[in-house]
């Protein structure tokens, strides 16, 4: 048995990329804040390659990104609270459902869905063939997401979502961060992080006196973005005013001492932010 575990360390070693691996099987995480369970739904991991980033310079990509590659991921989050099964986005739809039914959760079980912005990775999932995909959930939207999303018609997957849950369809204007805020539902409270697209907006989680900022897309590359918060994305609407977000929101994780979730974080996607040099940060992933 020594000899088999040596022999596999030793493959590992020689592969480099043995953890890597072994990570791609586990797509779900759970952590518990307070009363409510926040559950990863990954829908892939994966490298980010250079070409997106917007001002990182030569040192930078020396430092953090040299082989012109960060860590990436795309993931949707599951909230089981103590009445409610809840989604945070719906990913690409690639692996939702399957996750979804690895938790015992069908998709008609899922009661509402809140969604941080319209890009096709966080909604892919809602419909299947054209047709809803979670019958009972009722959607919460934001307003300028929406307004956005419907003022130009070659926004058709967009529309197309919309259409489809027209019914269901709850539009809300997030709160600013640092100003008196009123939660959307009770232990959810939204705020504005818009850049990333017109309306992005982050969930605020509470329970117990516990809290998790899901932070939706305020980072695409942790590796540089980091460090370097005004390293902007090619995919950023408004590169400024993600770079204006992205610094309020992690000073105000930082200052407030709140464990941060996100969409394009690599595995388990979660954990916790602490000042670094020079204006940048650092983020502590949870413990696998
Ligand atoms: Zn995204």
């Amino acid at each position: 048995m020594r000899t088999i575990l040596i022999s596999m360390v030793g493959v590992c070693f020689a592969l480099m990329n043995c953890m890597v691996l072994a990570q791609e099987g586990l797509s779900t995480y759970s952590h518990q804040v307070g009363s409510f369970e926040l559950i990863l739904l990954a829908e892939s991991q994966g490298q980010g390659n250079k070409g997106i980033l917007i001002g990182a310079t030569p040192e930078m990509l020396q430092e953090y990104a040299p082989n012109g590659t960060f860590s990436n991921a795309m993931n949707a989050f599951f909230v089981k609270t103590p009445d409610k099964n809840m989604l945070i986005d719906a990913g690409l739809g690639r692996k939702l459902v399957e996750n979804l039914q690895s938790l015992n959760v069908a998709p008609e079980q899922v009661d509402i869905i809140l969604i941080t912005h319209m890009h096709g990775d966080h909604i892919g999932g809602l419909l299947r063939d054209g047709k809803v995909m979670f019958p009972q959930a009722e959607i919460y939207l934001p307003q300028p997401e929406y307004d956005y999303w419907m003022s130009d018609e070659k926004f058709k997957q967009q529309q197309e979502v919309i259409a489809a849950y027209k019914n269901k369809l709850h539009l809300f204007k997030p709160n600013e961060l640092n100003k008196q805020s009123t939660p959307l539902l009770p232990g959810f409270t939204a705020y504005a992080a818009y850049g990333h697209t017109p309306g992005h907006t982050a969930f605020l989680l509470e329970s117990d006196n516990e809290k998790m900022f899901v932070w939706g897309d305020v980072t695409h590359a942790m590796a540089l973005q980091m460090p370097y918060p005004q390293v902007a994305v090619t995919y950023d609407v408004n590169p400024d005013d993600a770079i204006a977000a992205r610094k309020q929101v992690l000073e105000y994780v930082n200052k407030h001492n709140i464990p941060i979730a996100g969409m394009h974080i690599a595995f388990p996607a979660m954990g916790t932010i602490s000042k670094g040099k020079a204006g940048g940060y650092l983020f502590t992933p949870f413990t696998k």
